[in-house]
């Protein structure tokens, strides 16, 4: 097994980018005969709203990262994006509160990630086109024929499965939650479920959950994406999207359905109050010399060290703030049954929910002083090593 300084290894890395790069290049040209035409020019379009070419690039860059991909998939990115209002979508919605659209639409100021949810190319969604009733089905209908296999299905909301899905009844035809999800999925190149409603049931399906809702992957028993969250962030749609566009298939996902790129670090993970966690520095009250100082949230019911999201790393409100750096803990909404397994939300999880292997988070704190102060130690050895390494070779090497 080749290592990462590795000259064999490096170009065998190297190799297998290139090779990616020629299959995205190649389906995106594919994408290009076999989408509809494009509603709308972005480039034009991203000048009319202020964003220049600069801002476009530095946006292609910031999500080129965030999808995980190297560099080199930059200008694939862009042309992705180019092609974002020729995805035909199919939005629908069921049990939920519409709070994922809601917070697809806000925003402040013009960004590029809001551009793109601007010029998507919806196709059908029932709370934003102005056709109703009969009229509304007629569309739907015709997009299912005319995009057969081509369109994506985006589901918000849980779906019921009580009195045999009857506790959900849509349309003019009054079909079910059920019976429409089963055939719009059916007909659509992927499903992504937005929100924590359809990726998992969310408040829905917490307990006593009377009317026996959950997410759609399980109702429907097929492969969902679950962009989960309550809202989830649109970056991570728009980068799920991109990813479909420039590979033609779904990005890896965990084993809840969620792309890693987006669900695969902890929001503990990248907190900014971590450090006080280490130091065993918390808010012990509300408004107390700890909640001024930005102490950490845990013992305020913060469930940032068991919840799986970005949240810290892409923020919201235009990448202004989120709810950590707003002094309110992680509620732990990107996590399935989190109304019931993160109560309550304003104090720590039980330790005997957790089994009862807890340390307290005292002890916690503590213990992690101790490994903080051995892992800076251990951080300044290799950094030391490292410019060891570097001064041997400026001196050895020649100059490039
Ligand atoms: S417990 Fe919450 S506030 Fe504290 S460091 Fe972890 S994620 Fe941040």
């Amino acid at each position: 097994m080749g290592t990462k300084k590795d000259p064999l290894y490096e170009k065998k890395v190297r190799e297998q980018y290139d090779q990616w790069v020629a299959y995205s290049r190649g389906h995106l040209e594919q994408m290009d005969k076999v989408l509809p035409k494009p509603r709308v020019d972005l480039r034009e379009t991203l000048a009319e709203r202020g964003i220049s070419r600069r801002e476009f690039i530095k946006w292609t860059s910031a999500t080129t990262a965030l999808l995980m991909l190297p560099p080199l998939f930059k200008p694939l990115v862009a042309q992705a994006a180019e092609q974002f209002s020729r995805l035909p979508v199919v939005w629908l919605h069921f049990a939920e509160c519409t709070g994922c659209s809601e917070a697809f639409l806000r925003t402040s100021y013009p960004n590029v990630d809001s551009v793109l949810l601007d010029t998507i190319s919806l196709e059908y969604h029932e709370t934003l086109m102005a056709a109703a009733g009969d009229q509304a089905e007629q569309n739907l209908q015709k997009c299912l024929t005319d995009f057969a296999g081509k369109f994506i299905c985006v589901i918000e909301g849980a779906l019921p499965q009580g009195l045999d899905g009857n506790y959900l009844r849509l349309g003019p035809k009054g079909k079910t939650g059920i019976e429409i999800g089963k055939e719009v999925a059916s007909k659509a190149a992927a499903v992504v479920c937005i929100g924590a409603c359809s990726s998992f049931g969310n408040v829905q399906a917490a307990k006593p959950n009377p009317t026996d809702a959950a997410g759609v992957g399980e109702v429907l028993g097929i492969r969902t994406v679950n962009i989960a969250g309550c809202p989830p962030n649109p970056i991570n749609f728009v980068g799920t999207l991109l990813h479909f566009l420039m590979f033609g298939g779904l990005p890896a996902l965990d084993g809840l359905g969620r792309p890693v790129w987006a669900y695969g670090a902890r929001i503990h993970s990248y907190c900014e109050r971590r450090p006080h966690y280490d130091a065993a520095e918390f808010v012990e009250e509300w408004g107390d010399e700890g909640a001024t100082k930005g102490w950490c949230l845990y013992k305020m019911g913060c469930k940032g060290p068991y919840t799986f999201a970005n949240c810290g790393k892409v923020r919201f409100n235009d990448a202004v703030s989120w709810p950590i750096m707003g002094g309110h803990g992680c509620m732990g909404c990107t996590e399935p049954a989190f109304w019931d397994t993160m109560a309550p939300l304003e104090k720590p999880i039980d330790d005997k929910t957790l089994g009862g292997g807890e340390k307290t988070v005292d002890t916690i704190g503590m213990a992690l002083l101790g490994a903080t102060a051995a892992g800076i130690a251990a951080h300044a050895g290799v950094t030391a090593y490292k410019h060891m390494r570097q001064d041997d070779r400026d001196e050895t090497s020649p100059k490039e």
